[in-house]
């Protein structure tokens, strides 16, 4: 630590922090420092503590409980040569006792705790093993002053695997009950062990593992195992695993400028330099003699030699696809500036908040996707995934895409319209997300503006679910669920922006203008360059129909609208007219409520034609982020809806949009891609030659998190989770009221207390079900020794505004630390675009379901300092267990350990529910405005079936189409389609039906949400 007059930075005091806070939560565990107890110590620590044999055989007798509440601690080896073996094994313990009543020195807190046994204990063993030490630990016990309890050390030689293996444990022999025994656990358990010779274990194979370390040196049983020098093991109550930061440039050569300044200016001397640094490493580890070098050397099987050379392919695709982009730059006039005029505006928009360039791998994918605008049609038959397993920065590479986009589309001709359309899986829509797309945008518009490029203003839309902003807004409601602009909270409640995009000012303020029938957000610093107009964002889902905005973001849910709303239509292709009325927008089929086609209540105005050609209003870019949430039936309802989305925009322009995703995982990204939007997958970046390193990113020694996992041994979840979350209380708070001694304690620098009760006084809580976190937050409020925790929730639940509450509140935090945030209770909603930086230390209530939602959940906390993260197996599922086994492979190689996404497009019951969306979407979308007419009711869509000769089969063999269902395999769909028609247009020609509108024909209606659907219930073909 600090030595001289060095300075000691606030990194290296988090890293001492970190540290200093785990050893208090491993102490409280175990019960480290205590001298004395009131209540029972089994019944109160979680680690270290061994139940005694006999109870354990008596119990259940099965692994599981003997994992919950486990009766010996091990080491699992493999010897290098054969018996005998001889090494040397070290026991430490301790044990509590409990005064007789009202005997002891201390009548209230009647159990104390005895000083430590440390045996070293002598082992020849042969074949058969053996039991070691046993006279010796009771003869320690006795001395310390807990006689009666007994240990040993037990060898076991198993030779059924393939090589023979040792297991040697510590086992707690004691009686159950014996007289003067008030405890029969042992306590602060460790063993170590020395002088044996061994070899490795090797991890299970898996595909791709010539990237893989697959090395374990031994195997813990109910602990973790440190290697303290080759052949010298010892036992840990917790694994811990540090991850370390990443540098994003891992080559000789010097880091080209990717400054955006320099990319505004002039960017190819610098892209050229990083495409001749990439070929140069390509060259150095992925040419044949560089494979067959490490092939010799990592001892590679012919068939990971073979992966290998596979993923050789990709990388030299991949970098030829850069240099395909890099031409672009220099040919064609138009891209470049474009790419030029983004990084302007990205530049603008980033300035004051610490960053000013690109990462390598950002300008790596804005260069691999760049062709998309140049030959659209070609380069739609993908969709280009984002890799994002060690890099942030996903939503900045995100909005370079979307910028160029943007700008090459109004360099082009397209003067108004949507550019993108980006769609997050979740219902609700994390506020800093859209926040950064509305400063990129903002910083586009001041650009474009400057620039004197001609069209409508860069505008956002936030299209969510009713959850977050209303669909429209009525003068008088007919329903409850209608909003006017005098409803409850009108309009304040309805903020989405946190500050302004063009001038960052807080002060914004809503205002719902009754002239232009808008619902706004207003700028209220005097000195903003966008001055006293409404901000350019809309919110309303008939506003984002009526402005088209460049950018719509939202809930991917609403996809289903496409097939309940006719102004949908502005979202794939052309609206139909524009209304004559300044501010009233664009125009679409008329109705009741909408007589001439314009969506402003009453409108009197005339209609326009449009400002430019048809075909230019579908969008170019389809986003999708968290790719790898779209499995089961939300995935397959999607499917079709991806399906009916790319048929509409290609009927209505003659267009196909270029998809864009972005997914935590790799595993089955080929098929899920084919599945979901019947396309060709391609991933960026491709992964490096080692796990951790590629070109485009490198292991630092900076620590990222510090990844420790706890198997709870005697007591529940919750009162780990309960007492980790007090201790981490209990330091915080001390850290608060005695700096000085807790800063020679951890080894701090007193000037970075201040900042560090910032960044470690709040906790989060995770639980991948409400259920847990509802849960854990309860349990903590009454069962924690620390006074006044003040615990917030963030789930799915949790209302809007509330949410936006808590995201202030985290970003700035209250001046005492008494009325902050101290506990975050939350489900996976958090996992979405919550960054905050001042979350820095989490505890998961067990593994959740999947891999990349630990990925991504773990990746909440320790996002600029060092994390810390407590993963609490629900010890007694095999899942954990096995977890528990190789945590430390789980944390460093997670990507491997992501399971294939279950995904089908051939689900009958999915299909049943979405042919009633793909028919009615066809009547909005194509048959509605080439009838030029209202075909809103039964009566008007009769009479045009019968004058168009629209017949069933026909029908029937285009919704079959359109969903990639007209295979000679899928006869079965086929013909549950044509039914499904059948009775639709039975149903139309029926007289007698009662149905109003055209939603009403047919069973069942056209879905209102995909989600209506259960998200995770899995599906079959
Ligand atoms: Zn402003
Ligand atoms: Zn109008």
């Amino acid at each position: 630590m600090m030595s001289g007059t060095r300075v000691q930075s606030l990194e290296e005091a988090c890293d001492a922090f970190v540290s200093w806070l785990d050893r208090r939560v491993v102490a409280a565990g175990r019960g480290d420092g205590l001298d004395r107890l009131e209540g029972a110590p089994s019944g109160t620590f979680w680690l270290g503590r061994l139940a005694c044999e006999e109870e354990v055989r008596k119990g259940a007798n099965d692994e599981r409980s003997e994992r919950l509440d486990p009766c010996a601690i091990g080491i699992r080896l493999r010897p290098a040569e054969a018996a005998p073996w001889s090494m040397t094994v070290t026991v430490r313990t301790r044990a509590w006792v409990r005064d007789p009543k009202e005997a002891g020195p201390d009548p209230d807190r009647r159990w104390w705790r005895t000083g430590l046994g440390e045996e070293e204990i002598p082992i020849v063993g042969g074949a058969d093993g053996g039991t070691f030490g046993a006279k010796q630990l009771r003869d320690a016990f006795a001395a310390v002053g807990a006689p009666g309890l007994t240990a040993e050390v037990r060898v076991e030689v198993e030779d059924w695997h393939k090589e023979t293996e040792l297991v040697v444990q510590l086992v707690n022999t004691s009686p159950e009950k014996a007289s003067g025994l008030t405890d029969s656990h042992i306590y602060e358990t460790e063993l170590q062990l020395v002088g044996l010779a061994t070899r490795p274990f090797q991890l299970e194979a898996l595909p791709d593992s010539f990237r893989y370390d697959r090395n374990v040196p031994a195997y813990g049983i109910n602990v973790g195992i440190e290697v303290l020098a080759p052949g010298m093991f010892r036992t840990t109550d917790t694994v811990t695993m540090q991850t370390h930061r990443p540098d994003y440039w891992n080559s000789d050569h010097p880091q080209p400028d990717l400054s955006f300044d320099t990319l505004a200016n002039d960017p190819i001397p610098a892209l050229a330099a990083l495409l001749s640094a990439l070929a140069e490493y390509d060259d150095e580890h992925w040419s044949p003699p560089a494979l067959d070098v490490r092939q010799m050397s990592d001892n590679w099987t012919p068939q990971m030699r073979a992966e290998a050379d596979k993923s050789a392919v990709e990388v030299f695709a991949e970098r030829d696809r850069l240099r395909a982009g890099l031409d672009l730059l220099r040919t064609q006039p138009e891209i470049r500036r474009a790419f030029q005029l983004m990084n302007k505006a990205i530049a603008r928009s980033a300035k004051g908040r610490g960053y000013s360039t690109w990462r390598p791998f950002q300008v790596g994918f804005l260069l691999s996707a760049i062709r998309c605008l140049a030959e659209p049609d070609a380069e739609a038959d993908y969709v280009d995934t984002v890799w994002f397993a060690t890099g942030g920065g996903k939503t900045e590479t995100y909005l370079g895409l979307l910028l160029t986009a943007a700008f090459f589309d109004r360099l082009t001709g397209k003067r108004t319209g949507v550019t993108a359309w980006s769609r997050f899986p979740l219902r609700l829509l994390s506020l800093q997300q859209t926040q950064r797309f509305a400063d990129a945008l903002g910083g586009a518009e001041l650009v474009r503006t400057e620039e004197c490029i001609k069209g409508a203003p860069f505008s956002l839309g936030f299209l969510v679910g009713q959850a977050g902003t209303p669909n429209k807004i009525v003068p008088k409601p007919e329903r409850d669920d209608e909003i006017t602009p005098d409803s409850p909270g009108m309009p304040e409640k309805y903020r989405v922006l946190l500050h302004c995009p063009f001038c960052r000012d807080e002060n914004l303020r809503m205002k719902f203008d009754r002239q232009r029938w808008k619902l706004e957000h207003h700028c209220t610093n005097p000195a903003c360059p966008w001055g006293r107009r409404a901000l350019p964002m809309y919110i309303v889902d008939q506003e984002v129909f009526r402005f088209l905005p460049t950018v719509v973001v939202g809930t991917l849910d609403k996809a289903a609208s496409i097939a309940l709303q006719q102004a949908m239509r502005g979202l794939i292709g052309p609206p139909q007219k524009i209304c004559s009325v300044e501010w009233h927008g664009f125009t679409y089929a008329t109705r009741s409520k909408s007589p001439n086609g314009c969506l402003v209540p009453g409108c009197q105005g005339t209609l326009k034609a449009l400002p430019m050609p048809e075909e230019r209003f579908g969008p170019s870019l389809r986003l999708q982020d968290e790719l790898h949430l779209l499995r089961d039936s939300l995935g397959a309802v999607d499917s079709h809806y991806e399906s009916l989305l790319d048929d509409l925009q290609n009927n209505l322009c003659g267009s196909h949009t270029k998809i864009i995703a972005s997914s935590a995982t790799l595993t089955g990204y080929e098929r899920q891609i084919d599945v979901l939007y019947q396309r060709k997958g391609r991933v960026f970046p491709q992964p490096g030659p080692r796990t951790g390193e590629s070109f485009w990113t490198v292991r630092k020694t900076n620590r990222l998190r510090r990844f420790v996992a706890v198997a709870p041994r005697g007591v529940t979840l919750e009162h780990v989770s309960d007492r980790t979350l007090d201790a981490l209380q209990r330091c915080v708070r001390e850290l608060v009221e005695e700096p000085s001694r807790v800063c020679t304690e951890a080894g701090i620098d007193p000037a970075h207390v201040y900042e560090l009760i910032s960044l470690y006084g709040t906790d989060v809580v995770y639980g991948s079900t409400l259920y847990d976190v509802e849960a854990a937050g309860r349990s903590l409020g009454s069962n924690n020794t620390v006074n006044g925790i003040n615990i917030e929730q963030l789930t799915g639940q949790t209302d809007f505004d509330e949410v936006r509450d808590i995201l202030e509140r985290l970003e700035k935090p209250e001046d005492k630390f008494e009325d902050r945030i101290h506990v975050i209770a939350a489900s996976s909603m958090l996992s979405h675009g919550v960054d905050v930086d001042r979350l820095n230390t989490m505890v998961m209530l067990g593994l959740p379901l999947t891999t990349a939602e630990f990925i991504q959940t773990t990746a909440r906390v320790g996002r600029r300092y060092p994390g810390l993260v407590y993963v609490l197996h629900k010890i007694g599922r095999e899942r954990d267990a096995q977890t528990f086994r190789h945590f430390d492979k789980y944390v460093s190689q997670g990507d491997r350990f992501v399971d294939a996404i279950p995904i089908t497009r051939r689900s009958r019951r999915v299909l049943a529910l979405t042919i009633p969306g793909v028919v009615a979407a066809r009547t909005l979308m194509i048959r509605e405005p080439a009838s030029k007419q209202r075909l809103s009711t039964p009566a008007m869509l009769r009479q045009y079936a019968r004058d168009s000769g629209l017949t069933p089969a026909e029908e029937a063999a285009a919704v079959a189409s359109i969903l990639g269902l007209d295979g000679p395999e899928d006869s079965l769909h086929q013909e549950q389609i044509v039914e499904w028609v059948r009775d639709w247009f039975a149903d139309l020609e029926d007289p007698t039906s009662t149905a109003r509108y055209i939603g009403d024909l047919g069973n069942p209606s056209p879905m209102r949400s995909l989600r209506d659907v259960e998200a995770q219930a899995p599906i079959h073909d």
